[in-house]
């Protein structure tokens, strides 16, 4: 199978074929029709083989993946997809391998309305970066500098999973089969938190999404909104799985400081919380109260009795 056959094959035309597509995979560019005054929105993510996932990851959890973290980042400023493109780096052309990988991103795409209009392909060690187009009305984007003292935070559905995942991926924890399945589900297929996003445009005075872990993350909104925050650790949300393994897991350290769970963490003006629930409500999506914003600045975190569990700074750098 040569290259150009190998993008017709599996990479043409991905996703639903949207009417704002004028030229998409096949040209030198492709050629797109931005809304009128609409912004246009700009994210790009990389993901390399036994640095951001295990090399022998299930092909289809991979495509999904690599298309969910770049959404998640559009989720977290509140944008609208609706172009990809795609530059895959391959150590082999391999049937399976490429039907799964196009499988798992083409249903997400399919899920969130975006179509794939170009790409690049090249050989060498595996590694996948998407780039991904999304609108949010002028002035709409949720942004990281907005937080002010008095803020509540809150943060989506569940923080931890993605992190217990990793702990039995590396057989420090022995889980029982069904929590070993549902938090691998996390690790490997993120749901981004586009609904919540854009129901808390105009709401929400910053928001962040959670791939580095809650702290390093909140961490981003503090130094460029110049304030602090103290977060009540017990508040968290955690699952089930997550619950019954805390204390074999480091305690709340874990929902507090592990990564990849790809929620958002959102924080809103007082006189708009009841706003802020209702829009979380709408979007399907559960909001849970975490901490505060102060005006003092760095990160704090307690225990209900008041013990300090602030995590030293962190999430994970490259350099
Ligand atoms: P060029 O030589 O001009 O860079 P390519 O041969 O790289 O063109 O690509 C040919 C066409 O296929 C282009 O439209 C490009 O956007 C598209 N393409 C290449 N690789 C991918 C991919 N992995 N996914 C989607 N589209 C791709
Ligand atoms: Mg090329």
């Amino acid at each position: 199978m040569g290259e150009f056959e190998l993008i017709s094959r599996y990479f043409a035309g991905l996703g639903p074929q949207r009417q704002d597509v004028l030229v998409g995979v096949g040209d030198d560019a492709a050629v797109l029709q931005p809304p009128a005054g609409q912004m246009l929105v700009a994210s790009v993510d990389t993901l390399v083989a036994g640095v951001h996932f295990p090399g022998e990851t299930d092909p289809e959890s991979l495509g999904h993946k690599a298309l969910a973290v770049n959404l998640s980042d559009l989720a977290a400023m509140g944008a609208e997809p609706a172009w990809a493109t795609l530059t895959l780096t391959l150590p082999a052309a391999e049937e399976g391998w490429l039907e799964g990988f196009a499988s798992g991103f083409a249903t997400l795409a399919a899920q969130v309305g975006i179509q794939l209009v170009g790409g690049d392909t090249t050989r060498g060690p595996l590694t996948v970066t998407v780039n991904v187009l999304g609108f949010v009305p002028p002035g709409a984007a949720l942004l990281r500098s907005g937080a002010r003292p008095g803020d509540l935070l809150y943060v989506t559905g569940q923080l931890g999973d993605a992190g217990l995942a990793l702990l039995a991926l590396q057989q420090e924890l022995r889980l029982p089969k069904p929590d070993r399945e549902a938090v691998l589900r996390r690790l490997d297929r993120p749901q981004p938190r586009l609904a919540a996003g854009r129901a808390l445009r105009g709401i929400a005075s910053a928001a962040i999404d959670v791939s580095d872990g809650l702290a390093a993350d909140l961490g981003h909104i503090l130094e460029a909104s110049g304030v602090g925050a103290t977060v009540q650790a017990e508040r968290l949300p955690i699952s089930e799985p997550v619950r019954r393994w805390l204390p074999q897991a480091g305690g709340w350290v874990l929902p507090l400081s592990a990564g990849d769970d790809y929620e958002l963490c959102l924080t809103v003006p007082p006189s708009r919380q009841a706003a802020a629930e209702a829009a979380g409500a709408q979007a399907g999506c559960e909001l849970t109260w975490v901490g505060t914003i102060d005006a003092r600045r760095g990160l704090r975190c307690n225990l209900d009795d008041g013990t300090d569990i602030t995590p030293s700074a962190g999430g994970y750098r490259h350099f």
